[in-house]
Formats: structure tokens, sequence, C-alpha cells
């Protein structure tokens, strides 16, 4: 799958919320209703790292090996598998020589040593903005600030931020967290975070920071990025209005796994995670008239398209689609693999 696959099939911009539906069941009106959440489904990022690997493969040929799930979604992982990608979860299971693709979330700088080692051709999907945190961290350390990084303790983006300055970067796991921390001068203290955490609860960790460590400094901009942040508003804003919301994405999304959180949060009476229509329970949808719909930034816009045929065939007919943001934003491949794309091109005349 190609530029039409994968990565195309997630982009929603050329998509519809009627795909999958028949007319028929569009037009059967039963009150039963779906509010479908957009901006939803892949971001900038993600868009990127898979066509990194689409375009790797076709460029280098298969296998091409990931290190760590490139994106944290089964379908996506699988569908890459069936192309010739192998993942794996160190660089030692990568043969000497041949190509590694360094996922979304990031890594520390001793992975990339270790490529170096193995004399790896060693391609960098980091999605720019989660490049940005580590730059950020990096900066903060050589400044000899104390780092405090709200995030998730094994969460891969974490040990690739904390890894570019382990002896100043202190991981705040949640508000609870924030009470334990000590730092060598207090007035010279930072915080930064996960890409992918709940706006909201980072904002309650950081004031409980803040009581602490009043002169705690925040970081230059956003580190939670705009995807993660739009996903939640425009959840926010329909939650109220469910009877249940269902978020498409994998258990191992940090933003996704958020998405049910925040509609939990903003008064949806329910709220479910899947990775495909075929985990919708039933029993979820008893007495229900109105489903919320959105999907975390991992996941390609079919798997939503399924859920919508799945629900209309279970007289979920009419379908809204609350728009809180238009995303336009998108990022160029990475230098290395455009450099080889580049010189192929130029090599065929
Ligand atoms: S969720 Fe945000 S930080 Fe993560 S890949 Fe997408 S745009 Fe980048």
């Amino acid at each position: 799958m190609g530029r039409d696959g994968l990565a195309a099939a997630a982009g929603y911009c050329g998509g519809t919320y009627d795909e999958g539906v028949t007319e028929a069941q569009r037009t059967s009106r039963t009150g039963k209703r779906v509010i479908l959440a957009k901006p939803r489904g892949y971001c900038a990022g993600v868009d990127r790292a898979v066509q990194t690997v689409e375009e790797a493969l076709k460029l280098y040929g298969a296998p091409i090996y990931v290190r760590k799930q490139i994106v944290h979604n089964k379908h996506v992982v699988r569908t890459l598998e069936a192309q010739g990608a192998i993942f794996v979860e160190e660089n030692e299971e990568v043969p000497e020589g041949a190509t590694v693709i360094f996922s979304a979330h990031g890594v520390a700088p001793e992975v990339y040593e270790q490529a170096k080692e193995r004399s790896l051709k060693a391609i960098d999907a980091t999605c720019p903005l989660v490049t940005k945190v580590h730059h950020e961290a990096k900066r903060f350390a050589a400044e000899d600030y104390d780092i405090l990084l709200i995030g998730h303790e094994g969460h891969e983006e974490v040990i690739g931020t904390a890894g570019e300055a382990p002896e100043h970067i202190q991981l705040v796991d949640g508000p609870e967290d924030a009470d334990r921390i000590t730092v060598r001068d207090p007035n010279k203290v930072v915080w930064l975070s996960q890409t992918t955490l709940s706006v909201d609860e980072t904002m309650e960790t950081v004031a409980r920071l803040k009581k602490r460590l009043p002169m705690l400094q925040s970081p230059p901009s956003d580190d939670i990025c705009y995807a993660t942040s739009n996903r939640q508003h425009v959840v926010k804003e329909i939650a109220a209005e469910c009877d249940v919301v269902i978020v498409v994405g994998s258990r191992n999304s940090s933003n996704s796994v958020r998405l049910v959180e925040v509609a939990l949060d903003a008064g949806a009476r329910a709220g479910h995670l899947v990775d495909f229509a075929r985990e919708i329970d039933d029993a979820w949808l008893a007495g229900a008239r109105t489903v919320g719909l959105t999907s975390g930034a991992s996941v390609p816009e079919e798997l939503v398209q399924e859920v919508l045929a799945h629900l209309a065939e279970r007289g979920f007919t009419d379908v809204e689609e609350v728009v809180t943001a238009n995303e336009r934003l998108t990022f160029s491949l990475p230098q290395e693999l455009k450099r080889d794309m580049k010189a192929a091109a130029a090599a065929q005349g």
C-alpha cells in the first residue's frame, strides 16, 4: 500500500463520513445518531512516519527494519508487516549493515550510537514535534536546569526525551507524583512534557508542582502537540451529548487512551477504546441514542469508516460531524530518505 494506501486512507481531508454507509441506511431515520468528531485520526507526524516506511520499502526493497512500532496502531503495523517491514525492539535484532527506521516517538542518543556501531543505515522518523522537546531538554540541561518531564513512565517517547539529559531530568507521572520531587535549586527548574498527554491533567500536575516550586518555568512553547490538543478539544465539545463515546485506537496509544478519559471527564455516560469495529459490544449500545465517535492520532480513517458502517447496521444512521479545527500541517520526509529518493530518481534519468 503506497501513498494511496495507509497514508492516504489516514488523512481525513479526502474522505467523507458517508463511506461505508448505504443510502437506505442513511435515509431510514431511527432517532439514533452518531456525532463524529473532527479533527480525528492521523496527525502530521504519524502520516510522515508511515510514509517513511512505505517509501523506504519502495526505494530499498524489503525487508526494512523498524525499531519499535512505527506508530502505536495494530492495523498500521500489520499492514506494513505485510509489505515487508520487520518490527524489532532493539538495534541488536537488525542485521549489520541493514536499514532501520526509528519510530515517530523518538529515541535517546545512545540508540543512534548503537546503530552506528552496527553499521546500520538509520532513518529517523521521529515526529518533528517530539524532536522539538528533545531540543528543549538539551538546551535546559546545557544551562544546568533541573528538568521535570511530565509523562508516563515507560512510554517510548519519555524514554527517548529523558535519554537526552538523564542527569538533569526527573519524570513526573501525574499530579500525585508532583509531591515527591526534589530539586537542587528551586529557582532553576523547568517543566517539559510528553506530547500526547491530557491537557487538563498536565495543567493539574503543573499547578501542584508550582505550589512547591513557585519559580518553576514553563516550556518555551506547548509540548503537548496540536494534534493531541485538537482531538481532546472536540471530544470535550461533544461528550456531554453522548450516551457512549467510542474511540478507535490501540491500547498502547497514549493519545487514544487519553481521549476516552477526556470523554468521560467531560460528561459522556460511557467511553470505550477499540482497535476494530468488531470489538464493539452490542451491550454498549443498548438504550443509547447518541454515540460519539473519534480516533487517535495513529488511526487510519478506514477504521473509523468501518465503525460507522457497523453502527449504521445497528440503526445509528444519522451522522453529524462536529468540526472544531481544520488541520493543514504536514511534515516533509526525513532528510536521509529524501536524499536517497532524489539520487535514485536522478540515476533513472
Ligand atoms: S501525536 Fe503529535 S507529537 Fe505525536 S506524532 Fe502526532 S503530531 Fe507528532
